[in-house]
């Protein structure tokens, strides 16, 4: 499932081709994602402007010069193909530009979604409204968590997948950063201490900041037809790596379930 950074990579490839572009033609291949696409679409996108891109948690936004702005969320299986050489039949929404570029966004399984905002709304768009802050910026502080997390005797790794706590956090960076800041996943999240905090914000900056920077360089590779934009691997300390040995100690990788969701981490390391 991509995660933030592959939507940030997605998104500052797909900058490259549409940033300052007139789209000549769009098309959408059939009538829904997971949501019907919204009415009017490809009116109002065609002969727009791009006026620029952006992300916001998982959120891939394309402004364009009608006021309005295209949001796409990849869903559980969503990626956009760069001038493919043909078309395939999980090419949901197409669009060209003026420079002679295709995009395509490809969703097999379709829970991926497509809608249309007002830019000048989009803080009030209901996904965007509940929002917690983005974990890039500064306003994910310590002093942030320490407020948010207060009093709350849920785990600390749950409080993290919640969106109005940090936007865009998901399984993946959230297991790796609690192990990097040495936290066990399982504390209550009101118990972690202002120290720990204080370990855990730069750590969730960093093994996003990393994972972007290893998709980036897989980005110079995009060069060829049916390039796929978002997806790299990336080797993890501790996500996917149950019974194999710690880095940082003698101790083994363990896998637990929350919240119906695996968890891996060093016992001995987080605590
Ligand atoms: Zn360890």
């Amino acid at each position: 499932m991509p995660e933030l950074p592959e939507v940030e990579t997605t998104v500052r490839g797909l900058a490259r081709h549409l940033a300052g572009q007139v789209l000549t033609h769009v098309e959408t291949r059939r009538a829904d994602l997971r949501r019907p696409f919204p009415p009017g679409l490809v009116q109002v996108l065609t002969g727009a402007r791009v006026t620029g891109l952006a992300r916001r948690a998982k959120y891939g936004l394309i402004h364009v010069d009608r006021d309005v702005t295209l949001i796409f969320h990849l869903g559980m299986s969503g990626r956009w193909r760069i001038d493919p050489d043909e078309l395939g039949k999980h090419d949901h929404l197409v669009l060209e530009t003026g420079s002679g570029h295709r995009l395509a966004l490809c969703d097999p399984r379709r829970f991926g979604s497509v809608d249309l905002v007002d830019t000048a709304a989009l803080a009030a768009w209901p996904a965007f409204a509940a929002l917690g802050p983005e974990p890039l910026s500064d306003a994910l502080a310590p002093a942030h968590l320490a407020t948010a997390l207060a009093g709350r005797s849920a785990a600390i790794k749950l409080m993290l997948l919640d969106q109005r706590i940090v936007a865009g956090l998901g399984n993946i960076y959230v297991c790796e950063a609690l192990y990097r800041a040495r936290i066990d996943p399982r504390r209550a999240a009101g118990t972690v201490s202002r120290a720990a905090l204080g370990r855990l914000v730069p750590a969730i900056k960093a093994v996003l900041a990393e994972a972007i920077e290893a998709g980036g360089s897989t980005l110079r590779d995009y060069a060829q037809p049916d390039g796929e934009l978002g997806y790299f691997a990336k080797q993890f300390d501790v996500y996917g790596r149950e019974g194999e040995p710690c880095r940082s100690c003698s101790g083994t990788v363990r896998r637990i379930v929350q919240g119906g969701r695996s968890t891996w981490l060093c016992p001995n390391c987080q605590k």
